[in-house]
């Protein structure tokens, strides 16, 4: 067998609990920026919100209309649906099961928020919000929306038991539907009791792994729910066991590796474009949302 194809194990080196920081009624728990973790570069912050039952007659998700510049949203929608509307006119529903991938890049408006017979009738509601960091060469690339419904975003059987949900990048013989600005990979995985898995990444780049729910082993250490498992850069593979029906986030990417000056909803490299960005929402240059 020649070398390259050896299998070799990521090791853990931390695993980082999500802080609960409820926004109003929405059960909030924020793995990441985390103590001593500014970012996972290339990937900058995570939202997990619910598992809740909203009542009937509620007022839903409060993430009325707001900006972003200099990065991409990611949003997994686990249980109930998400109204998104943004200012370069792109709107959809989606429901369980299915993804929304924004590329703020230059600048964007939107609304996260739920739709009519949500707000009517309450349900199941359970949502994960990933923020993807964009090099610098490309903060100011045009926005993009794509909201995909469960049923288009591929299943795919792991010889472990598990299932892979492919949202972007390779696998095998198969293409997620996402074509991303930077490679990046992404999907979720469900893995039932006793699944055990050999993911293949490439050494370098680097993982993106968040337990929703179950119980795990990665690279032979015991995992719990709402904790990010940041692993080495050199082996070639992710080893993950079940020990209980789980639900992962998997993903990976091309460490970026330069300066991040954030400032609520803009991510950009220095100051001075945190100072622009500011300027130009405020000269309605990211255009305008009305709902
Ligand atoms: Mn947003």
């Amino acid at each position: 067998m020649p070398s390259d194809t050896i299998q070799s194990a990521r090791r853990v080196i931390a695993q980082h609990p999500a802080k609960r920081d409820d926004i109003g009624d929405l059960v909030t728990r924020r793995p990441l920026p985390g103590l001593g973790l500014d970012q996972l570069d290339p990937f900058l912050f995570l939202n997990h919100h619910g598992p809740q039952v909203y009542p009937a007659n509620n007022r839903g998700l409060p993430f009325g209309p707001h900006p972003h510049r200099g990065f991409e949203t990611v949003t997994f929608i686990l249980a109930g649906s998400l109204a998104h509307a943004d200012s370069a006119k792109h709107q959809s529903v989606i429901n369980a099961g299915g993804v929304q991938w924004m590329t703020a890049g230059s600048g964007i408006v939107h609304a996260e928020i739920s739709p009519p017979e949500f707000l009517r009738d309450g349900g199941p509601l359970e949502i994960l919000q990933l923020w993807v960091n964009l090099p610098s060469r490309l903060k100011m690339s045009e926005p993009r929306y794509v909201g995909l419904q469960q049923q288009s975003i591929p299943a795919i059987a792991l010889p472990g038991g598990g299932e892979l949900n492919l949202i972007a990048g390779q696998w095998q013989g198969s293409v997620g539907p996402i074509e991303t600005l930077t490679g990046v990979f992404m999907s979720t995985l469900a893995l039932p009791a006793g699944a055990r898995e050999q993911l293949p990444v490439a050494p370098g780049r680097q993982v993106f792994l968040y337990v929703v729910e179950g119980e795990v082993t990665v690279g032979g250490e015991p995992a719990k729910p709402h904790h990010l498992i940041e692993v080495d850069r050199e082996g070639n593979s992710v080893e993950i066991e079940a020990n209980s029906d789980a639900r992962l986030v998997f993903g990976h990417g091309e460490v970026i590796d330069e300066p991040v000056y954030s400032h609520g909803p803009f991510v950009m490299t220095t100051r001075e474009e945190i100072i622009q960005a500011v300027e130009d929402y405020q000269n309605g240059k990211f255009g305008g949302l009305t709902l």
